[in-house]
């Protein structure tokens, strides 16, 4: 049992209890949290934070759900999410610092207008920037490492300034994945307006070309195997387009997966699942997720991470 009561005489956010996850996940499935949580601002996450721990509640941080599958079962404990209120992009000392509840496109079209170019290659990814620093996203060459000069997170109990160089950046991964991101520190140079607009704008028609937008999704499900590409491994195992209930290898694009209607989560694990034992089976190579389980039993997670 969580102590709601508790929490509400102290926090400031809102509060809702058997919050539906789906919609707030790009792939549009996925059961209810126990417990949904926004903070109002960073004293009312901190506070939040220290009393979830304090009680050994499980909890954990929700960003734009664009790269993790929840459940249909849903999370049981808190999720946090930071968008309604640590969602600031602003400029400090001719740097740009965003906190981590925005989403990356707001900070793009941020830098856009202060004529700051370099985050171009972002526009198209539907993250928030705390999501975004985790996983250290990255598209046509570029990382957010290649970025950032400092994080700001709330490791253990501690906040803590990071530094670019100790962040642990590496494909898809950083040292922050047992922290909370607050806020990332961005530095860029100064460009010309337009010119940055024709980049984002042929990105983002490049995606368009090659990924299937218009239906849920999470990305790319799996990552590229050293000097390889999941999706040509899937496409040779002959599994582009293949469905399990609504779920499907997208035709467009073999390493996206869709939500055609009605998917469900099991239906996507038993796809993973699928595409994992093939290519396996054909290539010898074992794909690792790059999207991240949530409320799946530990046996199942284990088994697929
Ligand atoms: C259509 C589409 C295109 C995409 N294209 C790309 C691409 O080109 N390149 C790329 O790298 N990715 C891409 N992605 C994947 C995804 O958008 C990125 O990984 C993005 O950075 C995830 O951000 P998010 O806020 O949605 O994270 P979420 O999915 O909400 O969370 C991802 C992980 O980060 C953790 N997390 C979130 N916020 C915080 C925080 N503040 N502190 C600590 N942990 C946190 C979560 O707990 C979870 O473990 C794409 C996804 C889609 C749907």
């Amino acid at each position: 049992m969580i102590a709601i009561e508790s929490i509400r005489s102290f926090f400031r956010g809102r509060i809702a209890e058997k919050e539906p996850l789906a919609p707030y996940t790009s792939m549009k499935v996925g059961g209810p949290a126990q417990l949904f949580l926004e903070p109002k601002d960073r004293d009312d996450l901190l506070a939040l934070v220290q009393f979830l721990r304090e009680q050994a509640i499980p909890f954990m941080m929700i960003g734009r759900g664009s790269n993790m599958i929840v459940s249909d079962e849903g999370f049981l404990g808190a999720v946090i999410h930071l968008e309604p209120g640590l969602s600031r992009v602003s400029l400090f000392e001719g740097d740009v610092v965003a906190e981590a509840g925005a989403r990356l496109t707001k900070l793009v079209d941020f830098c856009t207008q202060h004529g700051l170019q370099g985050l171009e290659w972002a526009a198209g990814i539907p993250g928030s920037v705390g999501g975004a620093v985790v996983m250290n996203a990255g598209a046509h060459g570029s990382e957010m490492k290649d970025y950032v000069v400092e994080v700001e997170a709330l490791r253990g109990t501690s906040v803590v300034t990071v530094r670019a160089q100790d962040a642990g950046f590496a494909y898809r991964t950083s040292a922050f994945t047992r922290d909370i991101v607050l806020s990332a520190r961005f530095r860029l140079r100064s460009g010309d307006r337009e010119q940055i607009l024709r980049k984002k704008s042929e990105l983002m028609a490049r995606r368009n070309a090659t990924q299937p937008l218009t239906l849920p999704n999470s990305g790319s499900m799996f990552t590229n195997p050293p000097g390889m590409h999941a999706a040509r491994l899937i496409e040779q195992a002959g599994l582009k387009g293949k469905r399990i209930g609504d779920a499907q290898i997208s035709e467009k694009h073999a390493n996206f997966m869709v939500n055609l209607g009605s998917a469900r989560a099991a239906d996507i694990l038993r796809l993973i699942d699928l595409v994992r034992r093939t290519v396996h089976q054909n290539t010898g190579i074992l794909l690792q997720l790059e999207v991240k389980l949530v409320g799946f039993p530990e046996d199942v997670m284990a088994s697929l991470s």
